[in-house]
């Protein structure tokens, strides 16, 4: 396959998505980027994985290396979290890694290539005319933390109920409980855990700084 000396262009920084492509060949990626936030509403994130994976397959298929794993598998493996490799069959992970081993394929160059979603973000809104920006339409953190506090109100009180009746039959013998809930997220792919408020305080996990 061709590779050129497509230098990227200082003034245009979104343009890290088309020099890659072009340098790896990968004609058709605007269009699968468009289709997939068009028809799977996929977000900034999961589309800078995709171009990864769509890097990375192509640098394996010009080197010769032939891996029997999907994209997206061995891109958890040379470049996810850790979490991310753990989650791969250490049998997998092991053919991944001998077969890389075995071939010219420098990771740290080709690392340089992949993207992040800020990068893919532009490169949708300035190149391809494809506007992310939230629509009126899309939930509010404010109208998620409302309805998380009202679930969270409402099973509160069923479990105080049914501590109640216990009380009652003097199946439980206490004062009167109150019960209180906090819900907990963890990402799989930092592997971090956090109370649900703190993460929309936040408006991203671990993974934004890594
Ligand atoms: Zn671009
Ligand atoms: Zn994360």
């Amino acid at each position: 396959m061709a590779t050129s000396d497509h230098d990227l262009d200082a003034d245009d920084p979104c343009c890290k998505v088309a020099a890659a492509a072009d340098r790896r060949g990968l004609a058709t990626l605007d269009e699968e980027l468009r289709q997939l936030r068009k028809d799977q509403d996929a977000s900034l994130r999961e589309l800078a994985k995709y171009v990864d994976e769509q890097l990375l397959e192509s640098a394996l298929r010009e080197a010769g290396v032939e891996i029997a794993a999907d994209p997206g598998t061995v891109r958890s493996v040379v470049i996810g979290t850790p979490a991310e490799e753990m989650s791969v069959d250490v049998a997998v992970r092991e053919r991944i890694a001998t077969a890389l081993d075995r071939s010219d394929v420098d990771v740290g160059s080709l690392e340089r290539e992949f993207v992040s979603h800020e990068t893919v973000r532009r490169h949708l809104n300035d190149h391809l005319g494809v506007d992310t920006a939230r629509s009126r339409a899309d939930p509010s953190v404010e109208e998620t933390r409302e309805m998380i506090a009202s679930i969270i109100e409402r099973d509160r009180s069923v479990v105080e109920q049914s501590l109640g009746s216990l009380r009652r039959a003097d199946r439980l013998d206490s004062g009167p409980l109150e019960a209180s809930l906090t819900v907990r997220v963890t990402c799989p792919d930092c592997e971090e855990t956090y109370a649900v408020d703190e993460l929309l305080d936040e408006a991203s996990c671990a993974c934004a700084s890594q």
